[in-house]
Formats: structure tokens, C-alpha cells, sequence
């Protein structure tokens, strides 16, 4: 079965390519908007499409329908075959290069005969990119920066992609009846935001049936290497796949091995050493006489080592061992169930898609007890920023929804930090609401000393402050916005304010690395959203407790994780 996924890259890539070909700009969005509805739906796309249901969906139209259906039953669809065919080589690659677009793209094509990114970046560097009409110096130096990022990730997958690509191929392995439990491990369980491979582990009794099984999967473009108990695959859009097979008894050691760091196990062997122990991926033995200790779970592997359990998240040699030594036992780490409150959620006031209504029921179905309605601020015009008679009109019909649903429905806003680092609406407006994000959405291309003033000036303002997808950072896409990290994390732990751990898995921003950094300076934290949708409130939620996991964040740090009223006072913008 041909995933959610697929058939969303199949659509967007329908909607580069017209948009490449000058098709009408509003049903390029629809493709793409069609594309993301069709990810969000989780699971029911598969009985959606088989039952022809799909229309049901909103921003699913009749022809984005039939052509989903079209490719889960032959992989492809009339529309995409042509306009694949009506294009150069290279054309898409190209258009793909962060802040070029299909239209520069196209004009690069037409004017230089610039088919790939490489010929792109030697067109540049020769200066022949500026003489172009609209493009120039800048143009062409902001063209060689993107094509760097470009070239950095090119072999990298985000981890939504790689869980989606991971979840259809542990469907495949558990197939097979010669697998015995099959598994996820390396830097994906870890939760690492972007990863170069996937690493699979299978327990099983008789390996050479599981490798067969493994190489006969249908979405793999090609198998790299197949032994006895190792095999690499390499898939359509190049994630290499490399699965490890061994005995049903040793599946846990396995699994613990493989899924790393190899910086943490360093550090377990060595204790293990201490105590006489040698522990690798096939069990944890006594180094004299090599006699096996039973391992049911990961858990006695640590117990084993005099230590507590350390879930995946941490296991980096960054702090972990030395918060043992200290007693830490991790069990407070912050977890899914903890979350008591839904925080930055959009609407059809400004650029969601769900209406509030829609999105209050949804977190009522997920047993939320309150939830911040944050849309955009008046300067974000692109994504329909609220006037103040727009706020106010929200406001409402948040009274009027709250007469029927359970959940308490918060005012807030997404304010844009303007350039020079105020917020969007007079403090007399802030004041009146319940809770205030502030984020950068524009000019993310501002140098260091601009952008950390800009910040730090925002972060100092005497309201209560959520620090919104702190860096700008689109996996994969747009590096973090360029500043002093340190110093602005300082300004806001001086100010009043709390940082927000995105849950949209494109952003997942502030990253864990920063957020090791906010704990030290006693910043709170939210674990966001950021939806747009209904079906996005339930699958971006993981994706910010995995990131705040990996931070070491603890519940008692999580501003919604706790109880309405506390969560309330403790966001209050009033200054
Ligand atoms: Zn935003
Ligand atoms: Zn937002």
C-alpha cells in the first residue's frame, strides 16, 4: 500500500511541476494544500482512498480524489506522467534550492539553460546570475548561501519523513512470518530532527528468510548489500534502509546496540568493564568465562550497570551518566500524557483551515482542559493577520463557542517581532489577552548583531512572552536565523517569558541543543502545536514532547502541563 505520504509527495511534486509550467497559481495551492490535508489524516487515508471517500475530506476536491486514489492503486496519475514529461531534467531539483521558487527557476532555464544545481552554482559564482532581469548582486549571493544548506541536507531525511518511511517498512518485515518482533532503532528513536539512515532490528530464527522478505520490499529502488545478518536497501528518493537480523533472544541487546549513540555506548562499555561485564549487540556477558545474563527489556541492561533507566531521548553521553551519578532516575522527563493544555492554535481567522469551533471540539475529543487560540498579528498580512476589530470579533465567537464545548478556550495572539523588536499590538490589547506568542516571520536574513538586538529587545518587553519557533529554522529547508543565542536566552530569563518547543515537524524549533541552554537558566517551557488544522494538532503534539525529551525537560518545567488556572497566572501578559 502506497502511504499517506507518497501520495502527498506525489501531489506536491504535481504542484512544483505546473507551478514551474505557469499553471494557474490557485490550483497549484490546492494541489498543495490537498497534498498536506491528505498527510494529516493519519491512518483513515488508507480506507478513505480505498472506499473512494476521499471528498469527504476538507481541501480534497473531486480531481486531487482521483488522483490520490489514482497513485495508491498505480503509483503515478495521467497529470503528474505529464507534466514530468513537459520539463527538462533537473528543472524540479532546481526549483527546490531554498528562496529560488519554480519562477526563477523557470527564467534560470529559459535565459542560462541552467538544468541542476550545479550548474546553478557555477553560473553564480561566474556572476553571470545578477545580470538577469530581478535578480542582481544580492539575488546572486543569497543564491549561493541557498545552495550551500541545499547541498549540506541533500542526503539527509526529516524525521517525520524517515517515521512514515520506517512505519510502512516494520508493516512489511511483520509480514513475514519468519520475524519474531521487528523494531525502529538509531537516530530515529532517538529523536534526532533529521537523519541520514534508517536502522531497523528484527529477531528472528532464521535470517536468511527475513533478508529475502526485507529485499522484496516494493519501495526499495535498490539493495546495496545483503549478508547474513545484515542487509542495506536503498529506497526511491535515496534514504538508505539497513536492517540487522539476529536471534529472537538477543532482540534487546540488539535493539539497544543499534540504536545508539555510539557516544553513550562508549561510556556503557566502560562501565560494564568496571564490573566485569562486556556488553555489545549480541548480549551482556561476564567477561570471565563469557556466561550470558538474561535481558528481558532495556531497563536490566541499565540495572545491570548500577544504573537507572536512560530512555532513548538521552542516550547522547550529553549530561546523562553525570545526572545519574547525581541520583537523577529520569522518571520525571516530560511525557505526552502530561499535557494538560494545547498551546498556539490557529484558525480560518487568520491562515488555518479548521474553524474554531472545529479545533475546540478536536481538543475535547483529545481530553485537553484548555487551549490557546494564538492566530496571526496585523503585520503577518500574508497569513491574515487579525485587525483589532478582527481580534475583537474573535473574541466573540470564543464566547459563543465556549457556551458548548468542555474545553477552556484561551484569547491569545501570534504576535509578529517586527524588525525593530516590538510586538503588533499596542500593550493595552496584550493586556486584555490570556496569552502572547511572539515570532519572527519575516526578514529572517537580518545579520547577527541586528537580529540579537531585535530579539533581545522583544525578549525584554515587560509582558509575558512565548518565545514562538524561536530560530525560524525549516528542517532541511532554512537554516536558524542568525544571533547570539546565548544572550537572548539571557534577556528573556531576566524578562518574564518561557521558550516554545514547535511541535510541527518541518520546524521543530527551539532545537534541544538551545534548550539544554534555556534549562540552565531556569526558562519554562511550551510544547506546542502550532496547528493549522485539526488533524495536525494530534500529530504535531509527539513530535514537541520527543524534542523537550531529548532536552531533558521535566514535567514541573512545562507551563501546560499544568492545571488551568496555574497555566493561566502563569502566563498572563499583564505587565
Ligand atoms: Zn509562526
Ligand atoms: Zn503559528
Amino acid at each position: 500500500m502506497r502511504d499517506r505520504f507518497a501520495a502527498a509527495a506525489a501531489l506536491r511534486e504535481l504542484a512544483s511541476l505546473l507551478e514551474l509550467l505557469g499553471e494557474n497559481p490557485f490550483k497549484v495551492r490546492a494541489y498543495e494544500r490537498g497534498a498536506r490535508a491528505i498527510e494529516e489524516l493519519g491512518d483513515r487515508f488508507e480506507e478513505l482512498a480505498k472506499d473512494n471517500r476521499l471528498t469527504e475530506v476538507e481541501g480534497i476536491g473531486e480531481a486531487i480524489a482521483q488522483k490520490a486514489v489514482d497513485f495508491v492503486r498505480t503509483g503515478t496519475f495521467p497529470a503528474l506522467e505529464k507534466a514530468r514529461a513537459a520539463l527538462p531534467p533537473g528543472a524540479l531539483e532546481l526549483s527546490r534550492v531554498p528562496g529560488l521558487g519554480p519562477k526563477r527557476a523557470r527564467q534560470l532555464y529559459d535565459e542560462l539553460d541552467i538544468k541542476s544545481v550545479e550548474e546553478l552554482r557555477r553560473a553564480a559564482a561566474e556572476g553571470k546570475v545578477r545580470k538577469l532581469k530581478g535578480f542582481g548582486e544580492k539575488m546572486e549571493q543569497s543564491l549561493l548561501a541557498s545552495i550551500g544548506v541545499f547541498e549540506a541536507h541533500r542526503h539527509e531525511t526529516s524525521l517525520a519523513d524517515a517515521q512514515s518511511e520506517g512505519a510502512a517498512i516494520l508493516d512489511h518485515l511483520r509480514g513475514s512470518p519468519a520475524v519474531a518482533r521487528a523494531e525502529l532503532a538509531g537516530s530515529l528513536r532517538r529523536w534526532k530532527e533529521v537523519v541520514s539512515d534508517l536502522d531497523v532490528v528484527a529477531g528472528s530464527s532464521d535470517p536468511e528468510a527475513v533478508m529475502a522478505h526485507f529485499a522484496r520490499y516494493p519501495l526499495a529502488a535498490k539493495v546495496e548489500a545483503q549478508g547474513k545478518t545484515k542487509t542495506t536497501i536503498r529506497l526511491s528518493h535515496g534514504l538508505q534502509v539497513d536492517l540487522r537480523v539476529l536471534p529472537p533472544e538477543d532482540f534487546t541487546t540488539a535493539l539497544h546496540h543499534f540504536t545508539g549513540s555510539k557516544a553513550h555506548h562508549a561510556r556503557l562499555r566502560g562501565i560494564a568493564k568496571e564490573r566485569g561485564l562486556t556488553l555489545s549487540e549480541w548480549g551482556l556477558t561476564r567477561s570471565e568465562g563469557g556466561e550470558k545474563i538474561p535481558i528481558a527489556d532495556e531497563a536490566e541492561i541499565y540495572a545491570a550497570l548500577g544504573l537507572p533507566y536512560m530512555p532513548p531521548e538521552l542516550r547522547e553521553d550529553q549530561g546523562e551518566f553525570e545526572a545519574a551519578a547525581k541520583g537523577d532516575k529520569f522518571t520525571d522527563l516530560v511525557k505526552l500524557e502530561d499535557l494538560r493544555g494545547l498551546v498556539h492554535c490557529h484558525t480560518v481567522y487568520s491562515d488555518g483551515r479548521a474553524t474554531l469551533q472545529e479545533m475546540a471540539e478536536t481538543a475535547d475529543a483529545l481530553g485537553m482542559k484548555y487551549m490557546t487560540v494564538t492566530d496571526h498579528s496585523p503585520t503577518a498580512s500574508y497569513a491574515g493577520g487579525l485587525t483589532l476589530d478582527r481580534l475583537h470579533q474573535q473574541w466573540d465567537e470564543i464566547d459563543r463557542v465556549q457556551e458548548r464545548v468542555k474545553v477552556k478556550l484561551l484569547r491569545g495572539t501570534e504576535s509578529d517581532i517586527l524588525a525593530d523588536g516590538s510586538l503588533d499590538y499596542p500593550d493595552a490589547v496584550l493586556e486584555k489577552l490570556d496569552v502572547v506568542i511572539a515570532s519572527i516571520h519575516t526578514r529572517h536574513s537580518m545579520d547577527e548583531a541586528q537580529m540579537t538586538e531585535r530579539l533581545e529587545h522583544a525578549m525584554r518587553l515587560p509582558m509575558f512572552k512565548i518565545w514562538g519557533h524561536a530560530l525560524g529554522r525549516l528542517l532541511l529547508e532554512r537554516e536558524p536565523v542568525a544571533c547570539r543565542v546565548e544572550e537572548v536566552l539571557d534577556a528573556l530569563a531576566e524578562s518574564r517569558g518561557a521558550v516554545e518547543i514547535n511541535g510541527d515537524p518541518r520546524r521543530l524549533d527551539l532545537a534541544p541543543h538551545w534548550a539544554r541552554k534555556a534549562r540552565t537558566r531556569g526558562l519554562s517551557f511550551v510544547l506546542s502545536v502550532d496547528a493549522h488544522s485539526t488533524q495536525a494538532i494530534g500529530y504535531h503534539l509527539p513530535f514537541a514532547v520527543g524534542m523537550a525529551r531529548r532536552a531533558g525537560i521535566r514535567k514541573k518545567e512545562v507551563l501546560n502541563a499544568l492545571p488551568l488556572e496555574k497555566f493561566r497566572a502563569a502566563v498572563r501578559p499583564g505587565a
